[in-house]
């Protein structure tokens, strides 16, 4: 007899609330939206409904071990473990811990993993961290860090409620991004008492909704952000009270604006300076406006500067922390940190002296980390739950920076294409075989958690990954396997929390073994873990999460229907999360409190960033430049569109798609006359550093010298008689060095690329 379980999809960060009705052998035979999901409320895609190419993949059924000749042999998990942290040890005792790096920790929905490995990062003294997000939102992370006081803090746009609302480099209608998205955006595009604008260099789903479409030049989004700016300022329409009351250094950031020449940088954007104008006036005199950007700005050219631009836009026009506008949101357990400044202290890394953003190191610098005749040059690499080699920028670098490591062990459900370079690969429990969250709470004003419980037993010898980091720690001889004395507390604990048994217990075990402390997480997991429900055991960390949250923001917590005070609320929150099938809000805020989440001691947004501000000032030095630039790569190409069937990477199997299956290049009718290409044809396009193969579709939804192709096609998957790989991936063709310089995300939007068939 089948049985429906709720979950959530995991190929986008909305992570929408699923029902799966599971048959008798573990097969998914139906997928619906889950209408109890506190945010999704029964909202899902297409996409969701064939999760059964996740769940049934060919998947890794054992430890494997490279061998000499570069083929790999199973291994057992004693050997496995025991010989990866012999290995971990000895670089760190021989080299420093600095030379240990970890990479990824989560992908879509999948973060608890990545809790865990803390543990295993500090036994191995890694401060290290490269992450997917620091090669898409760090610069937005480093601009936050400036106007709101630390770089954790994050906003959310109110894109359902808003009177005005400006898209730019994102489409909704296939990336999502905001709840409930399509049909979000519909309902706002048929409302004729609201607005939306659509930014993009390609006519996008969404930009076919739009009131207004603003098909800007790829790559000068900075000059249109400017000259809406520069509109509202020298026309006087920017909000005063609200930037007197709410803010600091609008004088100085005026300034910077005020002798932009909106006729010049239409041109440079491509947009008409009448349209810019309607625009920044329809933006000044909203009622309410939220602002929605994403990856299309992020990932080309000025990204750190996009972000601010974005921010003074909603800021200047008093749209922030009210109904219908971008607010910050809480967190109940956070993706990212706050990092130190070098001058202040903070770390970089050893051979290219980055820093590190809101905690991060970005993907984009690891080949040059290992690729090195540095002496703490990285030598040891631990790759969990992510595919650096097909999502990080420029595979030939990998591939070669890779060959030189001491040590490269993965982690994961499936022989991904950075798997096979590794020497260890430890295969993972899949996402619904195992206790999961998404940490993509990013709401406000109610902000929610949800808490998924295994729907399938693991698949025989895998593994979840908190239980790997845990078995590592032992091998590496800095935990013991098991803490019988504090799990029993732990069990008493739970038959009458109140009496705080387990956590007086943990501070003593803490005080007689300090150095424990730094593995509390699988401590907790050992114990505390072991005396909840079955199959819920990594949702240990969650306890402390519960008593943080809930002492941070009591009031919000109980609006949400809990009683109780203090610790009291803090063990109600736990249970409510534990409980909860579908999720459950975590909290509710109110408009007048959001400015307590603002980390500057003054409350307010500081608005100037003299960098930042200097950066703008150089803008049209950009253009002269690029005059000058040689063209022996006429096309740029957006690297990376998000499409019906592409979605993250852990769908490997092509079959899963229902259309465009091999991932087809979009060209404009007229480049595709002149170099005699028809829809369907191979055609090869090459970048400075890579080339591929690829079919050709022609399209007027893109401008003239413009291409566009999805990214997450060409992963290989077994075949009948060899592994096949259906369409190209995009990172062969993508550089390191084509990056923000100061966050140096890359510019996977913005390929410079020429093209033959
Ligand atoms: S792909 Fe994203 S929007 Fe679609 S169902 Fe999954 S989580 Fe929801």
């Amino acid at each position: 007899m089948s049985i429906s379980h709720p979950t959530a999809c995991i190929l986008c960060p909305q992570n929408c609330g699923i029902q799966i009705q599971v048959g008798d052998s573990g097969q998914f035979e139906k997928i619906v939206g889950d209408d109890a999901h506190p945010i999704s409320e029964g909202y899902l895609c297409q996409k969701a409904a064939r999760l059964n190419y996740y769940q049934d993949q060919a998947r890794l059924t054992a430890p494997l071990r490279k061998k000499a000749d570069g083929t790999f042999e199973e291994v057992s998990w004693e050997i496995a473990i025991q010989e990866i942290a012999d290995k971990l040890v000895s670089i760190r005792d021989t080299h420093g811990g600095e030379t240990i790096a970890y990479a990824g920790g989560g992908g879509q929905g999948n973060h608890l993993g990545g809790i865990y490995a803390t543990a295993l990062r500090a036994a191995c003294e890694s401060p290290y961290f490269y992450s997917a997000l620091a090669q898409e939102k760090t610069g937005n992370f480093w601009v936050n860090g400036k106007l709101f006081g630390r770089q954790n803090t994050n906003y959310s746009e109110a894109v359902a409620e808003a009177e005005y609302v400006f898209i730019i480099g994102t489409n909704p209608l296939q990336s999502h991004g905001i709840p409930r998205a399509r049909k979000v955006m519909r309902e706002l595009a048929r409302d004729p008492e609201r607005t939306l604008v659509v930014v993009d260099p390609r006519r996008t789903e969404t930009a076919k909704l739009a009131d207004v479409f603003m098909q800007v030049k790829l790559g000068k989004d900075a000059f249109l952000l400017a000259a809406l700016l520069a509109v509202i300022m020298q026309e006087g329409l920017e909000d005063e009270s609200f930037l007197a009351e709410k803010t600091v250094g609008f004088e100085e950031v005026k300034g910077h604006f005020m002798d932009i020449s909106v006729e010049d940088y239409a041109d440079i954007c491509g947009i008409n300076a009448d349209m810019i104008r309607e625009v920044a006036r329809g933006m000044a005199h909203a009622k309410t406006m939220a602002i929605r950007s994403d990856l299309g700005i992020e990932q080309s050219q000025n990204s750190t500067l996009n972000a601010y631009l974005v921010r003074l836009l909603f800021l200047v026009t008093g749209n922030f922390g009210k109904e219908g506008t971008n607010c910050l949101h809480t967190a109940f357990l956070p993706l990212i940190g706050h990092s130190k400044a070098p001058e202040e202290g903070g770390i970089t890394t050893q051979v290219t002296g980055m820093q590190a953003i809101a905690k991060l190191f970005p993907p984009n610098i690891l080949p040059l980390e290992i690729d090195s005749d540095h002496p703490k040059r990285t030598r040891g690499l631990i790759v969990e739950s992510a595919n650096p080699l097909s999502s990080y920028a420029d595979v030939q670098a990998q591939l070669k920076a890779y060959a030189k490591l001491d040590l490269m062990v993965v982690i994961d459900v499936a022989m991904t294409e950075t798997a096979q370079a590794a020497h260890y690969i430890l295969p993972a429990s899949t996402q619904f075989e195992k206790t999961e969250a998404t940490f993509f709470n990013l709401e406000f004003p109610k902000n929610f958690f949800h808490l998924r419980k295994p729907i399938l037993p693991p698949l025989e010898n895998t593994l979840p990954e908190p239980e790997m980091h845990h078995r590592l720690l032992t091998a590496m001889g800095e935990l013991p396997s098991s803490f019988p004395v504090l799990a029993g507390l732990a069990k008493l604990d739970r038959l009458a929390p109140m009496l705080r048994i387990f956590p007086l217990a943990l501070a003593a075990t803490f005080a007689l073994r300090p150095k424990w402390k730094k593995y509390a997480v699988i401590v907790m997991k050992e114990t505390l873990g072991r005396a909840l429900p079955k199959g819920t055991q990594a949702a240990a960390v969650l306890w402390v999460a519960a008593h943080r949250y809930a002492k941070k923001y009591p009031a919000e917590v109980r609006r949400t229907g809990l009683a109780g005070k203090g610790y009291a609320l803090g063990e109600a929150l736990f249970k409510k999360v534990l409980t909860s099938r579908s999720g459950t809000l975590i909290s509710i805020h109110q408009f007048e409190d959001h400015w307590n989440l603002i980390r500057h001691k003054d409350r307010k947004v500081h608005l100037s960033i003299p960098l930042l501000l200097d950066w703008l000032d150089e803008l049209p030095g950009q253009v002269a430049e690029e005059a000058q630039q040689k063209k022996e790569y006429p096309f740029y190409l957006i690297a990376g569109e998000r499409r019906s069937y592409n979605a993250n990477t852990i769908l490997r199997n092509p079959e899963w798609r229902k259309t465009d299956k091999e991932g087809a290049l979009k060209i404009h009718p007229e480049d595709a006359a002149k170099l005699q290409i028809a829809t369907g044809d191979l055609v090869t396009c090459t970048s400075e550093v890579g080339s591929i193969q690829i079919t050709a579709k022609v399209t007027d939804e893109l401008p003239v010298g413009i291409l566009s192709m999805p990214n997450g096609y060409g992963l290989s998957y077994p075949g009948e008689k060899s592994p096949q790989r259906l369409g190209a991936l995009t990172n062969w063709l993508t550089s390191t060095g084509n990056c923000d310089p100061l966050a140096k995300t890359p510019f996977h939007k913005q390929v410079a690329v020429k093209l033959e068939k």
